[in-house]
């Protein structure tokens, strides 16, 4: 599989009306116990994310990248601020109703692909859907296409290279049509080369689907394939910019060493 087949496998499915309004992230913040300390994972931070837009998430290790993309999915509760989703504050929902937002607004992805070793990889994209969820306009053999592994659809996840696996994890993140596709360093255990096949694809998503995309990454050549870059460090938001800006990723690279890591050194401890 080449990025050039995935770019090129293409389809005529329009999305719903996903994520017709922005993200808005309102004055997060985080605290964890950490033993008989408590660190400050994240200190208010506030951010917008537009209809269709794809932006990065980066900062060092610890700078609280996955705390702010858990409290975006309402998989942890913030102690102060909020989230809302299509005009929707997650951050005051319960369970069930969360879980049922959740399910039907929110596609996650993980650096680990996290698909069930027994089932194949049509099952594995399906897996939402039965476990209880709805199922978007998109079925599974058009979500095949769309990633370009319609002839691995009866394989099983040790047959399929960790590219194909990836790409696997994120039609099932998509099965339910959400409006949100969430990744955190989807490319974290990928080779430089397939790393950016499924960049190009969380493009073409955005592009062709109208999908809005956050991915968490430390890397460059990962955040230059978003339209924006939050960069976090020491659990606040240090700046954000555009990526046009920049002609390549070693541009983009030099600019964030010179900026993000010139200084800070972790998450605050109380
Ligand atoms: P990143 O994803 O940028 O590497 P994290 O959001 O995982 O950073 O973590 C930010 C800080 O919060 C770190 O100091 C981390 O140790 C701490 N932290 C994150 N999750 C927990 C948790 N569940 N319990 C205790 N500390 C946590
Ligand atoms: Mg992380």
């Amino acid at each position: 599989m080449t990025t050039e087949s995935v770019a090129s496998s293409q389809s005529t499915i329009v999305s719903s009306d996903a994520g017709s309004q922005p993200l808005l992230i309102e004055n997060l913040t985080k605290c964890f116990a950490q033993g008989d300390k408590r660190v400050l994972a994240l200190n208010g931070v506030s951010a917008e994310v537009n209809q269709s837009e794809f932006v990065a998430i980066m900062g060092a290790s610890g700078s609280g990248k996955s705390t702010l993309l858990n409290l975006i999915a309402g998989i942890t509760q913030p102690d102060q601020g909020r989230v809302l989703i299509d005009g929707t504050e997650i951050t005051s929902l319960r369970d069930p109703a969360l879980t049922r937002f959740r399910r039907r607004k929110i596609g996650l992805v993980f650096q680990s692909f996290n698909l069930i070793p027994t089932l194949t990889a049509r099952d594995n994209i399906l897996l939402p859907v039965l476990a209880g969820g709805e199922q978007g306009p998109l079925s599974v053999n058009e979500l095949l296409e769309r990633i370009g592994l319609q002839d691995r659809a009866t394989h099983r996840p040790d047959a399929l290279s960790g590219g194909e696996q990836q790409r696997i994890a994120i039609a099932r993140a998509l099965i339910s049509d959400p409006a949100l596709l969430l990744a955190d360093e989807p490319t974290g255990s990928l080779d430089s080369v397939t790393s950016q096949t499924i960049c190009r694809l969380m493009k073409e998503l955005r592009d062709d689907l109208g999908r809005t995309v956050i991915v968490v990454t430390h890397e460059p050549d990962v955040a230059m394939w978003a339209d924006r870059v939050i960069v976090l460090r020491d659990g606040q938001k240090l700046t954000e910019f555009e990526t046009k800006q920049f002609p390549d990723a070693q541009a983009l690279a030099a600019f964030y060493q010179e900026t993000v890591l010139s200084s800070g050194s972790g998450a605050e401890i109380l």
